[in-house]
């Protein structure tokens, strides 16, 4: 098996987790009601997708 020569050092450590950072979820507005919403999902405030009512939201 294959085996490291030396021991990664918390540099090298670093420098390699430097890339590993997770970037927050992107939002888009709504094009019916202009609140934030997940693209490609319906939207959590006025239930539609695409212009069409999915679900009903009892405002
Ligand atoms: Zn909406």
């Amino acid at each position: 098996m294959a085996v490291p020569k030396r021991k990664t050092t918390p540099s090298r450590r670093g420098m390699r987790r430097s890339h590993d950072a997770l970037t927050v979820a992107a939002f888009h507005e709504c094009p019916d009601c202009g609140e934030l919403k997940r693209p490609h999902n319906l939207c959590t405030h006025c239930g539609k997708y695409n212009g069409r009512e999915i679900v009903s939201v009892g405002l």
